[in-house]
């Protein structure tokens, strides 16, 4: 990496303070937390998850949370609880992370895309509407960046059709739609504690239900198709023998990771609040730059917030890679969320899946660029932001 700007002139960053895009929020709670768990020695599956699990329903209100090792777990288990597999096809959109569509392929099935819409980037109902087939068993949503799908046309289609409906809310863990909470609109939602995300266990993710069955089903498919929980097997109530009842695998949370969850938890709204403040400071500071900046959520919407994804004007002199590379050398760190799943080798060729079948997705991908929005950002970090991204933008 140079040491200059790409101008030749010095960065807006020194180098050494280079912003690392996405990083953590990590307190002393969690590390008070996780070196408890530590002197305690209760590493795996205990009564942490449990605690976060019971917290976490509470957050969202919802019957049931089952805690898992990451988000693609979370996703593939739901598809696997419904009973959805070979021959089946499942919905979803060409502009979320693989692993959505990952998911569905471990589950044996056939994701089917339906272009995006271009204002939310998120599945347009009147898309899907013209992808279901006999084969559909379920829609599979992702509330790209924090925003909420049309769930209404979304679970109307859903309702006519008799579909599943998995809720995606690896970027929703505060996104609401009419008052309601993302991730109880379908059968089942799914969070993700990746690193990056809005709450973080270093790896991690949740299911959210309301029904008991597919509660209990995921539980027992996150570790080994086993009838009791580990963790139960050797407390002090005495030895139980565990039966094997169907074939699972191996997706439990630890205790070291929900030891960091919980302090995480507590401070949601908190950090909501510091990066919707961030989201309208670049609203404004950006306003004038050849940019189509992200839309405002609708009144009746509630954005998470997650990721700040303006979209170079078309037509602009410089591409959306120069850009890229650009912010970098201005010691800003950037993201991409996402290049058009249809651009990916594999599914092209394993799905066959084609650019100009999705030319929105496509164009949003061409052009999309990820800013810094974490609640750990400074306001010299936001400041060094906007700085750098009206230099490269040549205000
Ligand atoms: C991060 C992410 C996932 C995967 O989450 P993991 O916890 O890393 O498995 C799935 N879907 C979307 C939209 C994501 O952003």
């Amino acid at each position: 990496m140079s040491k200059l700007a790409v101008d030749g002139g010095r960065p807006v960053r020194a180098r050494k303070d280079f912003l690392v895009f996405g990083a953590p929020q990590i307190g002393e709670e969690e590390i008070a937390g996780v070196v408890d768990s530590l002197r305690r020695r209760w590493i795996g599956t205990g009564p942490k998850v449990m605690e976060f699990e019971r917290a976490f329903e509470a957050y969202k209100g919802a019957s049931h949370a089952v805690a898992v090792n990451s988000c693609t777990a979370a996703l593939h288990l739901s598809i696997l609880s419904l009973g959805i597999g070979p021959g089946d096809e499942v919905i979803t959109t060409p502009m979320t992370f693989c692993a959505t569509v990952n998911a569905i392929l471990h589950a044996g099935a056939k994701p089917v895309l339906a272009d995006c819409d271009p204002v939310t980037y998120n599945l347009d109902p009147k898309q899907v509407a013209r992808k279901i087939t006999r084969k559909t068993r379920a829609l599979l949503p992702v509330h790209f960046a924090g925003r909420p799908c049309d769930m209404r046309g979304l679970m109307r289609l859903a309702k006519t059709h008799r579909l599943r409906v998995v809720e995606d809310c690896a970027h929703a863990l505060e996104t609401e739609y009419h008052g309601r909470k993302a991730g109880t609109f379908g059968d089942l939602g799914c969070f993700s504690f990746y690193a990056t995300k809005n709450l973080t266990t270093a790896e991690g993710g949740m299911v959210i239900t309301s029904r008991k069955a597919l509660a209990d089903r995921i539980k027992r498919l996150a570790l080994h198709g086993m009838t009791q929980d580990a963790w139960k097997r050797y407390s002090d109530s005495g030895y139980a023998h565990y039966d094997v009842v169907e074939l699972g695998y191996k997706y439990n949370m630890t205790d070291l990771q929900a030891a960091i969850g919980l302090p995480q938890l507590a401070r949601l709204e908190a950090n909501w609040k510091r990066r919707a403040a961030i989201w309208a400071r670049y609203q404004k500071a950006f306003a004038d730059l050849p940019v189509d900046l992200p839309a405002e959520p609708l009144p009746y919407e509630r954005h998470a917030y997650h990721l700040y994804t303006p979209l170079i004007r078309k037509g602009f002199h410089r591409s959306r890679d120069w850009i890229l590379t650009a912010l970098t050398a201005e010691n800003i760190g950037v993201g991409v969320h996402y290049r058009a799943l249809c651009d990916h080798p594999y599914y092209r060729r394993a799905l066959g899946w084609k650019r100009r079948d999705f030319p929105i997705a496509s164009d949003i991908g061409d052009r999309t660029v990820s800013l810094p929005l974490s609640p750990a950002l400074s306001e010299g970090d936001v400041e060094d932001v906007i700085t750098a991204f009206r230099k490269v933008m040549g205000r």
